[in-house]
């Protein structure tokens, strides 16, 4: 056998403005350089009890089942559904874009009855259909929906879900992956009975982790399951054992991951999230403004566009992967490409976060004007620019 090792890891420096992961504050990377402490040493669990009690801030709410799962954004989708689903219930699921199609397979595996509400991708889903459903549908345990649908770029709301969930004796889910730390989320305020998130979005910190909230009415079904949770890794009763009072072992925690979130969310909170939000609005109206003067447009109507997340329209004449392809090699810039029915016909671009600045927005408008025209596309030369310039400054 060969004895060659291979050189040392230089990944290249990337701005990763697609659908996740996003760069990272320098303060999250030193963080994950400081040294590793057992998962049941005390001064690390004094730093899981900081780590929740940010979790909650930026949750908004004051449940006390508030975690982060170990794994990446689906095994809190993971999480939320198998800890709640037993064999025979009824779900249903809003789907209009790819992660809804996975909340659908995910749940079905547990056994679920899955009731899809569903439609074209690129348009909010309508309470009314989900109305038709719980009351076509008796006994429905659990309606899922995703907050900000990454794959489209649709901003979902949800208080009216809640109170139509909670009215015919349902449970709401929600997938705040892609809307946590980057728009409004309100756990409490909204009657939110799950939510789940992940660490690599609007967040800050690298993907590895899924934030997790079960409130009353979710943790009364979890403690009045017939059956165990069908997932050992990811059973939150014992999960709360050891984040909670009894520190009972589970499985090792992934102790770096924990600190970069623990300095992820300081760096969320010393911001403000108010002020977070407000910096995801106007960085998002500016490229948005920008795309707009350059003669693209829009696939999210206006009033439903998640903020960190955009779908650009790609012109007719214009190959997809020519363009990301330059965008990446030639500019160091990654944006997202379409999923399922958009693959193609749409690129995704991330502002999340450490990445929603205005300097971004700059560096990704000034390189489409470069190299749209290669394509037999011409932006009028200057417009994003300035378009994006003028709604920075309103
Ligand atoms: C990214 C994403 C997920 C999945 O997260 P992973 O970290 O890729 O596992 C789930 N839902 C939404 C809305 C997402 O954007």
């Amino acid at each position: 056998m060969s004895e060659r090792i291979v050189g040392e890891l230089n990944p290249p420096e990337r701005i990763l403005l697609g659908p996740g992961p996003a760069n990272i504050p320098p303060r999250v990377h030193k963080a994950m350089t400081t040294p590793l402490l057992g998962h049941l040493d005390p001064a690390f669990l004094a730093i899981m009890d900081e780590t929740v009690h940010m979790l909650r801030l930026v949750f908004k709410t004051a449940n006390k089942l508030t975690i982060p799962v170990s794994g990446t954004g689906s095994a809190g989708m993971e999480a939320a559904l198998c800890n709640v689903i037993e064999p025979g219930d009824t779900v249903v699921v809003g789907v209009k874009g790819y992660f809804g199609e996975r909340i659908t397979d995910m749940a079905a595996r547990y056994g679920a009855k899955v009731v899809r509400v569903e439609g074209e991708w690129g348009k909010p889903l309508a309470p009314a259909q989900f109305k038709a459903a719980l009351e076509k549908e008796k006994n429905v345990k659990l309606v899922a929906v995703v907050h900000a649908e990454t794959s489209t770029g649709i901003l979902q709301p949800l208080p009216e879900l809640a109170r139509l969930a909670h009215d015919h004796g349902a449970m709401l889910l929600a997938d705040t992956v892609t809307s946590l730390g980057g728009v409004d989320v309100r756990i409490d305020e909204w009657g939110v009975d799950i939510a789940y998130s992940g660490t690599q979005k609007c967040i800050g910190s690298p993907p590895g982790l899924a934030p997790i909230t079960f409130g009353p009415r979710a943790l009364e079904v979890l403690r009045n399951r017939k059956s165990k949770v069908a997932n050992w890794y990811l059973d939150l009763t014992m999960l709360d054992r050891y984040w909670g009072a009894e520190r009972t072992y589970h499985h090792t925690a992934p102790i770096t991951m924990i600190y970069a979130l623990h300095e992820a969310l300081r760096v969320v909170l010393e911001e403000g999230l108010e002020q977070r939000f407000a910096r995801h609005q106007k960085v998002a109206s500016a490229f948005r403004a920008g795309v707009e003067a350059m003669g693209l447009g829009l696939l999210a109507p206006e009033g439903f566009r998640a903020n960190p997340l955009t779908t650009v329209k790609i012109p007719q004449g214009v190959d997809d992967m020519a363009i990301r392809g330059a965008l990446l090699n030639e500019y160091n810039i990654e944006v997202g490409g379409g999923l399922g029915p958009l693959k193609g016909k749409v690129w995704r671009v991330g502002l999340m976060g450490y990445n929603a600045t205005s300097k971004n927005v700059f560096t990704l408008l000034s390189a489409l004007e470069q190299l749209l025209p290669r394509q037999g596309f011409k932006p009028p030369p200057g417009a994003g620019l300035a378009a994006a310039q003028k709604a920075l400054s309103a």
